[in-house]
């Protein structure tokens, strides 16, 4: 996400600041603008930023918001109010899609913790982002804000590349071919344990089938259940010969 930049203007807290590169690099992006912090290095960004002080020693300190965003062809500002003169609004997610789509360089503008960006700052901006906070208390905390922004552009940069959650399991999942085996075989102990009357079957088979289909079982589970199946056929044929046996006495 290398044309990607976080630009913070005027930051006052470089808690804040550690926690922006912090975030950055959790979510793979590497250029930050500071316009004009009141502290900036600081050993409470540094310990803020947990480890992420590449990300602290690489910013790029300047005077003006011009400065961060001069050589951008697309700049998105972020608020936590509406403006007098609505700008055009995107949602986090349309942001980070506008940032990968055409791999324009572009800056995400954050404000000051206390007043946010001014009016002409966020004029400088093509799109606002809000983050659907609630309406009565909307003012994520700078880091936070930061946070969400950076998520949705590594969702979108995972999702280009088709690696949005892969499901990892350590077994391959059964077979329908399994599956159909196991429903036999429980099908064979519920009648042979009388739990379930051949004459009278009702739903029950369809309902089981539905509760094994829901767990999509993985074929050591279809094994261990057939495994157990087995054990009651033990059982149930010990208990029958048993029976036999003691009729036969009689
Ligand atoms: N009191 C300020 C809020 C400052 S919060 C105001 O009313 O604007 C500090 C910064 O975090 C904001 O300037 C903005 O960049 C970001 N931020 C906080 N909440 C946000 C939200 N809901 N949507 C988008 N950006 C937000």
């Amino acid at each position: 996400m290398k044309n990607i930049r976080i630009v913070l203007v005027n930051t006052s807290h470089p808690g804040n600041i550690g926690a922006t590169a912090r975030a950055m690099k959790n979510m793979g992006l590497d250029q930050l603008y500071l316009v004009a912090p009141k502290l900036f290095p600081s050993d409470e960004a540094t310990s803020r930023s947990s480890g992420a002080v590449d990300i602290l020693e690489g910013a790029i300190v300047v005077n003006s918001l011009e400065e961060a965003i001069s050589d951008c062809q697309l700049v998105i500002g972020t608020s936590a109010r509406e403006r007098h003169i609505p700008w055009p609004l995107v949602d986090p997610k349309q942001a980070a899609e506008m940032a990968h789509a055409e791999q324009l360089a572009t800056a995400f503008v954050f404000g000051r913790e206390d007043r946010g960006l001014t009016n002409e700052e966020l004029q400088r901006c093509h799109y606002h982002v809000h983050i659907p906070s609630v309406e009565s208390f909307s003012s994520l905390n700078l880091g936070a804000a930061v946070q969400v922004i950076a998520y949705e552009l590594r969702m979108h940069f995972l999702a280009q590349k088709g690696q949005t959650v892969t499901k990892k399991w350590d077994v391959p999942v059964a077979s329908v071919e399994q599956f159909e085996y196991m429903l036999e075989h429980l099908e064979r102990v519920l009648v042979d344990t009388e739990f379930l009357d051949p004459n009278a079957p009702r739903q029950v088979m369809t309902r089981f089938r539905r509760l094994y289909q829901r767990a999509q079982l993985d074929q050591q589970e279809v094994g261990m259940l057939r495994g157990m199946f087995s054990a009651v056929d033990k059982l149930v044929a010990g208990a029958t010969i048993e029976s036999a046996i003691q009729k036969k006495d009689r």
